[in-house]
């Protein structure tokens, strides 16, 4: 709290108990590992989630950026559904400005992610280094990464995430709170860990998909 800054927005990056509650509301699973809110609703729910480079457990994780808010991450499936990263990932090897400002967002996205690191107390992470997430620096591979991206730095940082988000204005803008009625705000939290990330973003430095909470399945127990 002390490194107040004049940039920051009216509430804090710090994730309040709240904060966390309504991650896990909105994502359906307990949140792990969260420790800045980078991007919030103009109400002051989150939008964006942060999560450290490495986990507790100490894995390196690429991923900083994790679009939480259900009405946006169901806006930009739409857009991924209607084809668009092809688009862009054509666009990307024909426009050389467009592909030299998405190599200078991937740079920011390390650089904001070794701002994370340090504010959070874990140090440099040499097992990702260079490495972003959301097919940075010369693909398009996830919406929700650059989505993400884009609404916790701010526009004019990531074009191809400041166009996904002028290409869901028609569900979504910054200007105006879609929280009401997008999660569900009654009974428990949900406190079971069921997955540590869902599939946006993938860490690729894995090379395989994320960790999904072992469980004994009989045929007899629904889910
Ligand atoms: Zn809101």
């Amino acid at each position: 709290m002390e490194a107040h800054t004049a940039t920051e927005p009216e509430k804090s990056r710090q994730p309040s108990a709240h904060d966390l509650e309504v991650l896990s509301r909105q994502l359906g699973r307990p949140v792990r590992d969260v420790v800045e809110i980078p991007a919030r609703c103009v109400c002051g729910n989150p939008l964006v989630a942060a999560t450290a480079p490495r986990l507790g457990n100490g894995t390196p994780f690429p991923t900083t950026f994790y679009l939480t808010h259900p009405v946006i991450t169901s806006a930009v499936s739409r857009l991924e559904a209607a084809g668009l990263m092809n688009e862009m990932n054509e666009r990307l090897t024909s426009d050389e400005p467009l592909a030299a400002a998405y190599r200078a967002a991937h740079e920011d996205y390390l650089a904001a992610r070794a701002g994370i690191g340090e504010r959070a107390g874990i140090g440099a992470v040499p097992e990702i280094d260079g490495i972003s997430a959301g097919g940075m620096p010369t693909r398009v591979k996830c919406l929700h990464v650059l989505v993400g991206h884009s609404l916790a730095a701010g526009p004019g940082v990531n074009p191809l995430g400041d166009e996904a988000i002028a290409g869901i204005s028609e569900w979504w803008t910054a200007d105006r709170c879609y929280c009401d009625g997008a999660w569900d705000t009654a009974g428990e939290a949900p406190s079971r860990d069921l997955s540590r990330h869902g599939p946006q973003g993938l860490p690729d430095i894995v090379g395989r998909p994320a960790p999904v909470r072992k469980t004994s399945r009989s045929p007899e127990t629904s889910q």
